[in-house]
């Protein structure tokens, strides 16, 4: 076996992600709320936790945090672990700090007094308030009490109070879930500004799929206790490898496509699929044609006024810079196309619908993501 001398084992720590979970289970009264959860974050990243109502989010980070404990699995913070069997490294331990949906700022305490009140005694202790107030762009509003400040303001001092002690990860739980939309926008532009400038780690828990692409720089989706696919926004957005993901991300359709002569054949147009797989080829063969489907997102598509162009707009919403149409194709299946605010066709209009130059045909078969065939554009109908 190979010993590490004492450097080595430091840098060991030193490059180990800032937290890992492997195999995370959780079961409250035989339900199950986490299943078999894994996640591994580098340091100075922001995860954005991302799933539905009950799947298991706010529990994966209680178990994070050292609130509940794991029926399986390891946590490890900065390559220590913090679950072994016997020996629970407490929360207080474990040098994760928490924001909450309510920033629960003690309400008889200053904003400077709320800082540094996990901070310990001393010299050091002001002059950390002093950076976190920077940090934060509070050093004016420092004697304030919590009900003097907005509420924007009140989640930057939750913030601050949770960077201070300097933990290696920051688990926030929906922090901006009770805040206006307006001022949404603008508190997770600053807070992702903060974590940014301190070089925080940080698990970003949200239901909102806009806020977990614009907030991550990695985006794990959750369903139903483990999570379903992990990548950057964009992976997550262009290339679910579930249908769940898809949905999950964004607006999208499913069309019915076949495959023959090295083509994908779709209503929406072709395209080239030559190195399809054996054994999807093997699948599709035993099941039907009409067992691969597509993936379309309403920005994929274009819809041009045609007379036989087979498409019917069956729905039509305005959205401001933007119509969402439903158009209903000869076979009967539908699509939504979002198209500028200029292109508005009364309902009822005949279209023609065509894939756009440069977006892709994601193809599935049942409920997983079988390939990405090309890079290619469709070539008409
Ligand atoms: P939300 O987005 O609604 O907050 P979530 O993804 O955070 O949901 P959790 O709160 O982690 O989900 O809950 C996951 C599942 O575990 C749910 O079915 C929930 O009812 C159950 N659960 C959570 N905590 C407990 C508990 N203490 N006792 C019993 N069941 C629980």
């Amino acid at each position: 076996m190979k010993l590490l001398n004492q450097n080595q084992s430091e840098n060991a720590h030193i490059d180990a992600p800032a937290l890992e979970c492997i195999g995370l289970a959780k079961h409250f009264n035989g339900v199950s709320a986490v299943a078999s959860l894994d996640l591994s974050i580098p340091k100075g990243q922001v995860l954005a936790l991302l799933g539905p109502s009950g799947c298991g989010k706010t529990t994966a980070l209680r178990l994070i945090a050292g609130f509940e404990e794991p029926d399986e699995g390891v946590i490890s913070i900065a390559g220590q672990t913090v679950n072994k069997a016997g020996e629970n490294t407490p929360p207080e331990r474990r040098k994760v700090g928490m924001v909450f949906q309510e920033g629960a700022l003690f309400p008889h305490l200053t904003v400077e007094q709320n800082i540094a009140y996990g901070l310990p005694k001393g010299q050091r202790r002001e002059d950390r308030v002093a950076e976190v107030l920077t940090l934060i762009g509070l050093t004016a509003q420092r004697t304030r009490m919590p009900h003097e400040l907005s509420g924007g303001q009140q989640q930057r001092v939750a913030l601050g109070r949770a960077l201070a002690p300097q933990p290696e990860v920051l688990l926030l739980d929906e922090p901006f879930s009770n805040l206006d939309p307006k001022l949404r926008e603008q508190v997770r532009r600053d807070v992702i500004g903060i974590l940014k400038a301190s070089d925080s780690t940080a698990i970003f828990v949200t239901h909102d799929q806009e806020e977990a692409l614009f907030v991550g720089d990695v985006v794990a989706v959750m369903n139903e206790g483990r999570v379903e696919q992990t990548g950057s926004p964009e992976t997550i957005f262009h290339h679910p490898v579930t249908k769940f993901v898809a949905q999950f991300i964004g607006m999208v359709d499913f069309l019915p496509a076949s495959h023959s002569d090295g083509t994908l054949k779709t209503e929406v147009g072709s395209v080239a699929w030559p190195d399809i797989q054996s054994d999807v080829l093997a699948e599709i063969g035993s099941n039907g044609h009409n067992l691969i489907e597509v993936m379309v997102r309403p920005d994929c598509l274009d819809c041009l006024p045609a007379e036989d162009g087979g498409g019917v707009v069956v729905e039509k919403e305005f959205r401001g810079a933007f119509y969402l149409y439903r158009v209903e194709l000869p076979s009967g299946a539908t699509v939504r196309c979002l198209l500028s605010h200029t292109a508005d066709y009364p309902m009822g209009a005949n279209v023609s619908v065509s894939l756009r130059e440069g977006h892709h045909l994601r193809p599935f078969v049942g409920d997983r993501l079988v390939a990405v065939p090309h890079t290619g554009i469709a070539h008409g109908h």
